[in-house]
């Protein structure tokens, strides 16, 4: 088994101590024990990765994007080398089960692919001009040095993206990377360094996120802000990236709505939903949260996913059998249980879970809550664990307007087998992603990203390397 690294900063080409030494504690979820520790950034080392980025730019948008994609195509093949031993160290930081691990080091490695084939498609435009002797281009060029900010619930994947588009088009990109989780988005950074990705082009830092994230967004050298967090974070940054006239790419909170109705095949939604619920212990922002189930089919339902989320094994994601691992931090534990405490006090009933498992390691029961008001702050808010709300619905118009009713619009879930329902979701369900009998979201070459409160831009599909370009016309008389 690897162990676990003291995890530097990634600085011009270096893997680097912080100037001032500082470092960061990191825990293992299951076990509480602290395995290792993170280099603590400060402004002198901001200033040195943003020198760095600058003139990794330069660099960088001049290598064509057939040289890009080429460099990247390794990446990825040293990724997957390397995903055994990178998966252990992201179930130790993190808690998720080794499978989960390494499903997601294998997802990065065809993010950094489908990116690295896009590279080379970053198409401008001809346009036909009004008069003789006339030529008209738009011309597609990188925006320049990105700041990205991930969190604690994808260490690799939450990077991979950003990072993979940033290349793709010639960007150069500094990651604040999450400091709870930081030895396995440095072994991704790793795999592209020694693929051949030149001195500058990546810089990698932790420490106080909303120390780096006031810096760098504000600084000159920094283009574009892309964030994946919180809602009430991300309309910070979003504001000060504003004020700084900076492009912006917001991934934000969720509030999932599963809807299921008279006729679809319950069977396969429970199972489909119970293992999509205990994915990560629920720490996903596309997370199915409210389910909506028809009166019909609403007493099978809550009886087969309540059985599965009950006896679901949890334990240390280092054992095979696991299917949920621990929280991935500590303050999540009173998090969840304010959340279904209110609930309950507000009329809603606990058919299972509720409680932390135990006082070693973040262990906390899968739970289900029925029959909860509006009014109950989990109705609301995010609960971002292991946490499913199952409510009853009578029409399809009730379904779509409590699926519509929360600010929030990431991802969307639904089980029908009538094509005029799934049509009508399609069209008025207000979410960035809906998906019908069965999970597919977040696969490389489809859009992923929300509406409303859920943030702006999408992290996959073609779509997603625009956010990294600007457009700049070009015309010329003969
Ligand atoms: P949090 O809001 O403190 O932090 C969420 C993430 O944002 C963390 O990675 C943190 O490092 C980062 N962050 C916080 N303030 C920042 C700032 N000023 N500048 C830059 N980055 C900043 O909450 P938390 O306790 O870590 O996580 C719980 C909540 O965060 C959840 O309720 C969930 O809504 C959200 N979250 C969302 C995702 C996602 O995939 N969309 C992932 C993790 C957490």
């Amino acid at each position: 088994m690897p162990s676990y690294p003291d995890v530097k900063l990634f600085i011009d080409g270096e893997w680097r101590d912080a100037i001032g030494g500082r470092t960061i504690s990191v825990f293992d979820p299951a076990t509480e024990e602290k395995i290792g520790t993170v280099a603590h950034a400060e402004k002198a080392d901001l200033d040195a990765a943003l020198a760095a980025a600058s003139k990794g730019f330069k660099l960088w948008r001049e290598t064509s994007a057939f040289e890009r994609s080429k460099i990247m195509r390794r990446a990825a093949d040293i990724l997957r080398e390397r995903s055994a031993d990178i998966a252990v160290l992201m179930t130790l930081e993190q808690g998720k089960p080794l499978e989960q691990s390494k499903a997601e080091l294998a997802g990065a490695a065809d993010v950094i692919d489908w990116f690295a084939e896009e590279a080379r498609r970053t198409y401008g435009q001809i346009i036909p001009p009004r008069g003789a002797g006339v030529s008209q281009m738009a011309i597609k060029l990188p925006v320049g040095p990105v700041a990205a900010f991930t969190p604690w619930n994808f260490p690799v994947n939450q990077v991979v993206r950003k990072l993979s588009a940033a290349l793709a088009t010639g960007c150069s990109i500094i990651v604040k990377a999450p400091e709870e989780t930081p030895a396995s988005p440095a072994e991704l950074i790793r795999a592209f360094v020694d693929a051949g990705v030149p001195a500058g082009v990546i810089g990698l830092v932790y420490g106080v996120p909303a120390e780096i994230s006031e810096y760098l967004i504000a600084h000159p050298v920094i283009r574009k802000l892309t964030f994946t967090g919180s809602t009430p974070v991300g309309k910070q940054l979003a504001a000060l990236a504003g004020l700084h006239m900076k492009r912006a790419t917001m991934e934000l909170g969720g509030h999932a709505p599963v809807m299921i109705f008279d006729d679809a095949d319950v069977e396969k939604a429970i199972s489909v939903m119970g293992a999509t619920k205990l994915r990560n212990a629920g720490q996903v922002c596309v997370s199915p949260t409210r389910f909506l189930v028809q009166e019909g089919v609403a007493d099978r339902f809550t009886e087969g996913f309540t059985k599965i989320l009950a006896e679901a094994k949890i334990g240390n994601g280092l054992d095979p059998q696991t299917v949920m691992g621990p929280l991935a931090n500590e303050r999540r534990i009173p998090a969840l249980e304010t959340l279904i405490n209110d609930a309950v006090s507000h009329g809603a009933t606990l058919k299972t879970g509720g409680r932390r498992i135990g006082n070693k390691g973040y262990f906390f029961e899968p739970t289900v809550l029925t029959d909860v008001p509006k009014t109950a702050r989990i109705m609301n808010e995010e609960p971002f664990g292991p946490v499913a709300i199952v409510n009853r619905f009578s029409t399809v118009d009730d379904a779509i307007e409590e699926a519509n009713r929360l600010p929030f619009g990431l991802a969307s879930y639904a089980f029908t087998t009538s094509t005029q329902t799934a049509h009508r979701l399609g069209q008025q369900v207000e979410a960035g992603m809906l998906t019908i009998n069965h999970n597919g979201l977040a696969l490389p070459e489809v859009p992923f990203g929300g509406v409303k409160d859920s943030g702006y831009g999408t992290e996959g599909g073609s779509e997603a390397v625009e956010a990294y370009l600007e457009t700049r016309f070009v015309t010329m008389a003969s």
